[in-house]
């Protein structure tokens, strides 16, 4: 996913289509620890590298193929020099804290980190699906059922991030993934923040942005749910509810906050949207008092079962036609391939920021 990250907001001109993908934007730059990787395990030598799954504005997403054993993972590589001007030190470090916590079968698995002079590396399990935006993109709408598998898995995701408190922050189609069953892995922990109550940096994607982030106020969690509430909007019209030509006039709608619902939305999804995509916090749901629990108990989606989602024991309604076998990469786009500056030694001017890849 290209990232494009602005120093304001008043900085943002990110043309915006809705056939391309959501920019992000960014103000500023206690759990157990999953330590199946110690520091330093890994290096560029035990990977062989190999063509690009992805890009961001600090660098990009390689699938590799692990010279000992043979099996595929993407490491994501972040340049040095562009986190530190973007100021994204904190927020890439955050990242790297985060995926090493989390464990959970829809959220990205991270196995482990390092760095040379110039570059960062996280090593993650390589998800061959694809996004699910280029699945929305190609269906252009979901049916109701399919919208609603998707969005149950990204409910049970978002709950437990939210259990440990974490923010996730990014929520959009371009940051799920699907695996080779179908089923949603969330990628892109990049603005995912661990806080116990509020928060304030300005940043996320202009069409999935919570009106109290752009209004600046501290924000919560319930950030998170407006975002699913768009995500289910999207899924289902093809289109977000905000959408405009630039990102000020979708802040001023985002503010303004009026939702037209197309007439072929099921009276429960609108049910469930207008409490999702509301900005009175103290009427937004996951926000109330069962949290995420009133979420899972509306009629919109009455026939989940979430135990068995939760241990993919429900059918998926899509299966990505990985035909290649593994290490398949026919489902991601092409990129340009960067001249690679991986693995130079000399100086590294960041490394102090940088200590614990
Ligand atoms: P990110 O900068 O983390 O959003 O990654 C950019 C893009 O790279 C994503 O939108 C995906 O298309 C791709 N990507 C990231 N992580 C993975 C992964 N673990 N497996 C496969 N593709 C990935």
């Amino acid at each position: 996913m290209q990232h494009q990250v602005s120093s304001a907001i008043q900085d943002v001109q990110i043309p915006q289509q809705q056939e391309q993908q959501h920019n992000v934007i960014d103000q500023q730059s206690s759990l157990p620890q999953r330590s199946t990787v110690s520091k330093g395990k890994y290096s560029l030598h035990d990977f062989q590298i190999m063509r690009t799954l992805g890009t961001g504005s600090f660098g990009r997403v390689h699938l590799v193929r692990s010279v000992h054993n043979g099996r595929y993972y993407a490491i994501k590589v972040l340049k040095k020099a562009q986190v530190v001007r973007m100021k994204q030190i904190e927020h890439t470090n955050d990242e790297r804290r985060m995926l090493k916590l989390v464990e959970h079968p829809f959220l990205i698995r991270m196995w482990g980190t390092f760095q040379d002079s110039m570059n960062l590396f996280m090593v993650m399990d390589y998800i061959e699906g694809g996004e699910l935006f280029s699945l929305l993109r190609k269906s252009q709408r979901f049916p109701n059922p399919v919208a609603k598998f998707y969005a149950a898995e990204v409910t049970l995701a978002l709950e437990y991030l939210h259990f440990h408190n974490i923010i996730y922050r990014d929520l959009k189609p371009e940051n799920i993934l699907l695996d080779r069953n179908g089923h949603i892995k969330i990628t892109d922990f990049g603005f995912a923040k661990e806080v116990e109550t509020v928060t304030w940096t300005l940043c996320g994607t202009p069409d999935y942005i919570a009106p109290e982030v752009i209004a600046t106020k501290p924000y919560n969690k319930s950030v998170d749910w407006w975002s699913l509430g768009i995500l289910i909007f999207e899924m289902l019209a093809g289109y977000t509810p905000f959408y405009d030509s630039t990102p000020m006039k979708t802040y001023e709608k985002i503010l303004h906050g009026n939702v037209i619902y197309p007439s072929f939305f099921h009276p429960d999804v609108v049910d469930l949207l207008s409490k999702l995509i509301t900005a009175d916090l103290t009427r937004r749901i996951g926000n109330l008092q069962s949290g995420s629990e009133d979420i899972k108990s509306h009629p919109w989606f009455s026939e989940v079962i979430w135990e068995k989602l939760l241990n993919k024991d429900i059918e998926t309604p899509y299966e990505p036609p990985i035909t290649s076998g593994i290490g398949d990469t026919s489902l991601f786009d092409q990129y340009p391939e960067d001249n690679l500056d991986y693995g130079i030694k000399g100086e590294d001017p960041y490394g102090e920021y940088f200590t614990d890849f």
